[in-house]
């Protein structure tokens, strides 16, 4: 789950980490009061949205010339008018794709004086099954060319779970930083503190770029991108708060609901499974001859009929999908079941596609015989391959 960069930034101000003062509005009128709270002379406007390179990213309703999704501003009538010309209008960043992200908020903060900006995040390292700091120099808004181009600009720090961040830690933080004197200071008291959020509420990813040396020589975290682990957001209910359902694909919150695990992909065949590792089996195959999964849907073990027709509805949503492929494999789940889900759905909301079963495993039998005599134009396979290549054919 992701939150806004207002809501990190607040998060991460409870942990005592130096951010801006700032205030979050959501309409036009709220501007100047929001910018009286501040201290100036200079604003920035912030968009917020869940999606990165916002400075960078382009407002599709104003014209080329316009400036992006960060924007400095010298005085309150220029946050005002600022304000008023980017909420409701439509933001296109490297990261929203080509329909862009509507900006509904804005933070407005007290702006810095810069004087270097640095990157520092914060994630699971699966290589050595730690979290770990990853640190450049190079910050700002073009760290996606620095990993690219110059990778040796960037410093991986992984973290004993045991010791936590020790002065060696910070030490090696702070030179790769080319941090020193009350900067480095800074740093001491910053670097514990990021990775006691990180671990306590149990981030995923907290990306802090830029991490800011000021003029005054104090670092300050100037943009906050924090991700949480889905899995542990049952023990955290100040976190769940956080959820903006409006960023989020109406799809997937839909599968939330119902425990699917539902992942929207670019291609146009839809994909009913159950298990990930048959969804991987499925998408490669799929691939393989030819074509692009639009989506899947992992239906799990022992899901009822209720929930079997809830997937293969999200499924048939997607105005994308062009073919849909159901292959399941009954070992907990039964292949009846799944047949009277893929029926109830049919039935309810009609299928405007072609659709390819493939079903193998408990009660397969008696799910054929379903789905027969359903009525329902379905193209039964007999295998993946079989299947996979009768989807492809179908979809033309
Ligand atoms: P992003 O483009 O979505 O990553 O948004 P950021 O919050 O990182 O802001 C983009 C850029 O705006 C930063 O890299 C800075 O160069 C600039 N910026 C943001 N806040 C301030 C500020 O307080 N003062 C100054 N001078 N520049 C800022
Ligand atoms: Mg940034």
């Amino acid at each position: 789950m992701n939150i806004h960069e207002y809501q990190g930034k607040q998060l991460l101000k409870g942990y005592g980490a130096p951010v801006a003062e700032g205030v979050a509005i959501t309409s036009a009128d709220q501007a100047e009061a929001a910018a009286k709270q501040l201290p100036g002379p200079l604003y920035v406007v912030k968009s917020q949205i869940h999606a990165g390179g916002r400075g960078k990213g382009r407002f599709k309703e104003l014209g080329e010339g316009a400036k992006g999704g960060v924007r400095l501003a010298r005085s309150i009538d220029e946050v005002v008018a600022n304000a008023r010309e980017m909420l409701g209008n439509t933001l296109v960043t490297a990261q929203t794709g080509p329909n862009g992200k509507q900006v509904n908020r804005l933070y407005i903060e007290d702006g810095a004086d810069i004087a270097r900006e640095l990157y520092c995040s914060l994630l699971v390292d699966r290589s050595v099954g730690r979290v770990a700091f990853v640190v450049s120099t190079e910050g700002g808004m073009d760290i996606e060319a620095v990993a690219h181009d110059t990778p040796e600009k960037i410093l991986t720090v992984a973290i004993d779970p045991e010791a936590g961040v020790t002065s060696a830690d910070v030490s090696k933080i702070n030179a790769a930083l080319k941090l020193d004197g009350q900067a480095a200071q800074d740093g001491e008291f910053l670097f514990p503190l990021l990775y006691r959020a990180f671990v306590e509420k149990d981030m995923s990813l907290l990306e802090i770029n830029p991490l800011i040396v000021m003029e005054n020589g104090r670092l300050r975290v100037l943009d906050a991108k924090v991700s949480f682990d889905g899995n542990a957001l049952f023990r955290h209910a100040d976190i769940q708060a956080l959820r903006d359902e409006t960023e989020e694909d109406a799809k997937e919150i839909e599968a939330s609901k119902w425990d699917l695990a539902y992942v929207a992909l670019d291609g146009n065949i839809g994909c009913m499974v159950n298990g990930a590792g048959l969804a991987m089996a499925t998408m490669d195959i799929i691939k393989l001859y030819g074509k692009e999964p639009a989506n899947f849907c992992d239906v799990g073990g022992g899901a009822s009929k209720e929930k079997v027709a809830a997937a293969f509805k999200i499924i048939t949503a997607d105005p994308a999908v062009e073919g849909i492929l159901v292959n399941i494999f009954g070992g907990i789940m039964r292949c009846d079941v799944i047949a009277e889900g893929v029926v109830a759905a049919v039935k309810e909301v009609g299928l405007k596609v072609p659709l390819v079963v493939r079903l193998e495993g408990t009660n397969v039998e008696l799910g054929k015989k379903i789905l027969n005599e359903s009525g329902l134009a379905i193209t039964a396979a007999d295998d993946l391959d079989d299947a996979a290549q009768k989807i492809v054919a179908a979809v033309g």
